[in-house]
C-alpha cells in the first residue's frame, strides 16, 4: 500500500485549477465536455486517467464543492458497461447525457424470483423484426419512477443454458407498455418501484453487446455498481457519515458512558479500516490492476459499518430516538432516522452481504464453489 498523496504540483492537479479559475461555478454539461466527471473513462468521455489522476481530480472537485451531475447508476455503472461494450453510435447517443446528468437512469435487472441467482430471470424478449417485444415483472428498480432510460436483462432464447439465454437492454422508460409502480418503504419515503413491461418494443439498436452476451455485460455491470456503492462509504454516500456522528457527539461534550465510548472506539476503527483498505484498492488501480474481490470486500465492510454506525447514533438517542415513525411525521423526521430505517437495505442491495461473502470465499480464499444447478 502506498500512502502517499499525489503532490501539489502534480500536472492533474495544475490543470484541474487552471480550469476551475476560467470555470468557477461549471454546471453538468461543462464538467463533462471538460471530462471530469469520469475522468477514468477513455477519451472523449473522460481523459483516461489512472487511478492517481482520478483521484487527484476528486479531491480538486470536492474541494472547490463543485457540485457533481445527479445521476449515479448511469455514471457508476450503466454508463461503464455502455463505454467498454456499446457500439460507437449508441456510445454518441448516450454517454453525454448520462454524464452531464441531462438523463436519469434505472437499473432493470432484479425480479421478483431473480436477486442473488439473477440468472434465473423469466423476463422474455422476443424478436420480432428490427424490435424486441418485452414482457415480464421487474422489482427493487430504484428510482425507476424518475428515470429516462433504464438498462434491462431480458431472456432472448429460453431454450439456451440458464446464463448463455439473456441479452442486455436499454429501454426507453416512457416506452408503451412500460408502467412503474413506487414502493414505500419503512422509511415512509419512496427508493424502489416495481416495473411491469407489457409488450414493450424495445428497438433493436437499443440491445447492447451481441444476444446471447448479456450475462457477461451484466457482470461487468454488477462489478461497477459494487465498486461505486462501496466507494461511497456510509449509507452508499446518501446520508450522515461517520464523521457527522463523531461531530455530532463532539457538540454534545462526548461520551460520559463507558461501554459507549469502546463503542465509539471501535467504529473508529472499521472507518479507518475501511479507508486504509480504499487505498489499498487505489493503490492496485494505480498499478493498473483490478479491483475484483476488493470490492466485495470492501462492500462487505462498509455496509456492516454503515449498520453499526445507525444503530449507535439510535441507541445515544435513548427514547427521543424512538419517537420518529413512519407516516404521518414523516418529513419531520431527520436524517438519522432515515438513515436508520434505511440501513438494513444495505447488507442486501448491490447484492447481498452473504453473496459477497461467497465471492470472497470462492475466489479469493479458493473454497468450492457452490453447486451447480
Ligand atoms: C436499496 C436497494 C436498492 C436496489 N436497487 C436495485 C435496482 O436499482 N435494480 C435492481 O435490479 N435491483 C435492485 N435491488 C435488488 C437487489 O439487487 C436484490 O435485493 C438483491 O440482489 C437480493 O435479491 P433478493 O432481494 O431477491 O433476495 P434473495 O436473493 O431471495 O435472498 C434472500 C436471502 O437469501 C440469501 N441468499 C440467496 N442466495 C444465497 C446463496 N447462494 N448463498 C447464501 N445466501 C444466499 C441472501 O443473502 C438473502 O439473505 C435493490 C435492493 C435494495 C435493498
Amino acid at each position: 500500500m502506498d500512502f502517499s498523496m499525489p503532490p501539489e504540483d502534480h500536472p492533474a492537479r495544475v490543470a484541474i485549477r487552471t480550469w476551475l479559475a476560467a470555470n468557477p461555478e461549471p454546471d453538468g454539461r461543462a464538467l463533462a465536455v471538460a471530462g471530469y466527471v469520469a475522468p477514468h473513462w477513455p477519451e472523449p468521455w473522460g481523459l483516461g486517467a489512472d487511478a492517481e489522476t482520478r483521484l487527484v481530480i476528486e479531491q480538486e472537485l470536492a474541494g472547490a464543492s463543485i457540485a457533481m451531475p445527479d445521476n449515479p447508476i448511469g455514471i457508476g455503472w450503466a454508463g461503464p458497461t455502455i463505454v467498454a461494450a456499446g457500439t460507437e453510435e449508441q456510445k454518441q447517443r448516450w454517454l453525454p447525457s448520462i454524464l452531464d446528468g441531462s438523463t436519469f437512469w434505472c437499473q432493470l435487472f432484479s425480479e421478483p424470483d431473480a436477486g442473488s441467482d439473477l440468472a434465473a430471470l423469466r423476463t422474455r424478449a422476443v424478436r420480432d423484426g428490427d424490435e424486441y417485444v418485452v414482457t415480464g415483472q421487474k422489482i427493487w428498480s430504484t428510482w425507476a419512477n424518475h428515470a429516462d432510460w433504464g438498462i434491462l436483462l431480458a431472456r432472448t432464447d429460453p431454450d439456451a443454458a440458464k446464463h448463455e439465454g439473456i441479452s442486455y437492454f436499454v429501454l426507453d422508460m416512457a416506452s408503451e407498455g412500460t408502467e412503474v409502480r413506487e414502493i414505500i418503504e419503512m422509511t415512509g419515503g419512496n427508493h424502489f418501484n416495481e416495473t411491469f413491461l407489457t409488450d414493450v418494443r424495445i428497438p433493436a439498436e437499443n440491445r447492447v453487446g451481441d444476444e446471447g452476451d448479456g450475462w457477461r455485460l451484466a457482470r461487468l455491470t454488477l462489478g461497477a455498481e459494487r465498486l461505486s456503492l462501496s466507494e461511497g462509504g456510509v449509507l452508499w454516500g446518501m446520508g450522515p457519515t461517520t464523521g457527522d456522528l463523531f461531530a455530532a457527539i463532539a457538540a454534545k461534550g462526548g461520551l460520559s458512558d463507558e461501554v459507549d465510548r469502546r463503542r465509539a472506539v471501535t467504529l473508529h476503527e472499521e472507518e479507518m479500516i475501511l479507508r486504509l483498505f480504499g487505498y489499498r484498492i487505489l493503490t492496485k488501480m494505480m498499478h493498473g490492476g483490478d479491483p475484483g474481490v476488493d470490492a466485495s470486500i470492501r462492500k462487505l465492510l462498509a455496509d456492516l459499518h454503515g449498520q453499526h454506525v445507525m444503530d449507535f447514533m439510535k441507541n445515544l438517542r435513548g427514547p427521543a430516538g424512538m419517537v420518529g415513525a413512519p407516516g404521518e411525521h414523516a418529513a419531520e423526521r431527520d436524517v438519522w432516522d432515515w438513515g436508520f430505517l434505511f440501513s438494513p437495505a444495505l447488507t442486501v442491495g448491490g447484492g447481498t452481504t452473504e453473496v459477497q461473502r461467497n465471492i470472497i470465499a470462492e475466489r479469493l480464499l479458493g473454497l468450492p464453489r457452490e453447486p451447480a444447478e
